[in-house]
């Protein structure tokens, strides 16, 4: 059976991410508060009851805003690292059925596994994830510096690859952000770059993945337009026009069946 993936919404705003198989949804991230995260599930014709899980990738608001509240009025299972469990306790944002796990393990949600592995990033403890169904893998990375070996070992051949594309370096550099941010945002925990993410799909991409939706693009720093060229020009070079290419903004992303 495949995978519908269903992106709720991504960027500092909110993250939140659908994958359902049959009749079981697992939700990575709730970014977004109850309300509105009911209202984008709506949108995108997912009934909430069939969400089972939710799996926390780290403890930044725009990941886990609605974590507690929503996946407590479902009475949901959620996973996170003790890091990340610590940190939204301290929050008040952590859900009461919380399961912990190591970063680097493997477990069951929704019917799904999940691989967990570290990536490089500003909070306590952040994670990516390959998430699997049978023969359909979805590799996962929202928030990181850069592209570790790790990382790459880990989203090499996944059938979809939903990484970040967040910020033009030039842009980043000539805002009037505050120079601390700036610093921050390009340094070796913050966010990847549009350059940066379209170089690691050489060594990502192999003749088994079928998609590739880039996420958390910066409102103020990024483009749609400029990724969809940049990553279009990247698969050219690469003769994988084949590929299907979405671009996740604020709204939510029409689901993507794999
Ligand atoms: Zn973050
Ligand atoms: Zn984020």
């Amino acid at each position: 059976m495949g995978v519908g993936i269903s992106i709720l919404g991504s960027g500092s705003s909110g993250n939140s991410i659908v994958l359902h198989s049959g009749n079981e949804a697992l939700m990575i991230d709730a970014g977004f508060s109850r309300a509105e995260t009911l209202r984008r599930l709506s949108c995108l014709g997912i009934s909430p009851s069939i969400v089972k899980a939710l799996v926390l990738s780290h403890e930044h608001g725009d990941h886990c805003k609605g974590a507690r509240v929503f996946a407590d009025s479902l009475d949901m299972q959620a996973f996170a690292t003790s890091q990340t469990a610590k940190e939204l306790m301290r929050k008040n944002l952590l859900p009461g059925r919380i399961s912990l796990f190591e970063a680097g393990s493997d477990f069951e949600a929704a019917g799904f596994r999940v691989r967990t592995f570290q990536v490089p990033h500003d909070a306590t403890e952040t994670v990516g994830f390959v998430v699997s169904s049978g023969e359909v893998s979805i590799g996962i990375a929202t928030d990181l510096g850069y592209v570790t070996a790790l990382c790459e070992q880990r989203l090499r051949g996944c059938s979809a690859i939903i990484i970040e594309a967040n910020h033009d370096v030039r842009m980043q550099m000539n805002s009037d952000r505050n120079p601390n941010l700036i610093r921050r945002v390009l340094g070796r925990n913050g966010h990847l770059s549009n350059d940066s993410a379209a170089e690691a799909l050489e060594r990502i991409l192999t003749e088994r993945t079928k998609v590739l939706i880039l996420v958390h693009l910066s409102r103020d720093c990024n483009d749609y337009e400029i990724v969809e060229k940049t990553m279009r020009r990247k698969l050219a070079d690469m003769k994988r026009e084949d590929i299907l290419l979405e671009i996740a903004t604020d709204a939510p992303l029409p689901t993507v069946h794999i």
